[in-house]
């Protein structure tokens, strides 16, 4: 059974109506339509609000590149004029002008790349398809980790994606196929968590700065750390001090935030100790905790916070 996600880039949430729950198919393809007028995330999200439009999708990008989230990716969106095309794709309105050939700014180009990049990559995808032509792209069966593009004017008479949008398809899916093979894509520098070395309460992660601080604006208490655990925006909230006791029996106390420091003690007991403060070590996933005794550091990974212990006694 499929865990479906939605994309962390969303910076307005905006459920529609008009939509099918859950949706029928897996998902193997991606539809890039364009709004035939500008829109901002929030606008476009306003017009799907009505159970009268009878129109929908799951991701639209504004002219502003913001990106709105109007049918979750679990959810069969009505866009495509097409059933069977909207039950297994994630469809993308993307803001243009009104006139042909729908031109997009570059802002909103850039930020439909990022969406695509992250829409594959969190359906396991590793290659976005464009075969340009609707009878080869129905008749073909995606591999396992293969999304096919297609796009709305091969279901009804409109020119949606409009010609800037449609003559750049193969742009698109070249360029989002080569950032999937990028390895370093893959493991993203940005991390967005309440501290650098607690991994477990991280929420995203990204491969650029911009977008890693705009989710951590939308979500209070978290803060941006690259790749060596320091702060690049936001303040750490590593809410020491605080509590632990140690769960294994003879737990080191090291006179630096490394298992490579000197042992200078042990904690053989199990009774509460107080951190002042974190850091990022090698030996321990968790980090490093200073002890208020001045005794040195412990390795969190073999320590369980008071408050923690007490839930689960
Ligand atoms: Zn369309």
């Amino acid at each position: 059974m499929t865990r479906y996600t939605d994309s962390p880039l969303v910076t307005v949430t905006h459920i529609s109506p008009n939509r099918n729950s859950p949706r029928e198919h897996a998902i193997d393809t991606v539809s890039v339509h364009c709004t035939a007028g500008p829109c901002t995330a929030e606008s476009l999200g306003a017009l799907f609000a009505s159970p009268a439009r009878e129109a929908s999708s799951n991701y639209g990008i504004g002219s502003d590149g913001s990106v709105g989230l109007y049918v979750r990716e679990s959810d069969r969106s009505w866009c495509t004029s097409h059933a069977a095309n909207d039950h297994r794709a994630v469809t993308v309105e993307v803001s243009s002008d009104s006139f042909e050939p729908y031109r997009v700014t570059d802002a909103t180009y850039a930020r439909l790349l990022d969406l695509l990049e992250d829409v594959c990559r969190r359906n396991g995808k590793r290659k976005l398809l464009w075969f340009g032509d609707k009878e080869t792209t129905l008749a073909y069966t995606p591999k396992e980790d293969e999304m096919v593009m297609t796009v709305h004017r091969w279901f009804d008479r409109k020119s949606c994606p409009g010609a800037y949008l449609y003559e750049r398809h193969g742009e698109i899916a070249e360029e989002v196929t080569r950032r999937l093979a990028d390895e370093e894509r893959a493991c993203p520098p940005y991390r967005v968590r309440r501290s650098g070395t607690d991994a477990q309460s991280q929420i995203g992660a990204f491969s650029i700065l911009e977008n890693a601080v705009r989710f951590a604006k939308a979500h209070p208490g978290y803060a941006v750390f690259d790749g060596a655990g320091r702060a690049v925006f936001g303040e750490a909230e590593t809410g020491v001090p605080y509590t632990v006791r140690a769960v294994c029996d003879a737990l080191n106390i090291r006179d630096a935030p490394t298992v490579r420091g000197r042992a200078v003690g042990q904690i053989t007991d199990r009774n509460l100790y107080t951190v002042v403060e974190e850091a990022a070590g090698e030996g321990s996933a968790r980090g490093w905790g200073r002890l208020r005794s001045g005794a040195g550091w412990i390795a969190l990974d073999w320590t369980e916070r008071a408050e923690e212990s007490a839930r689960t006694s």
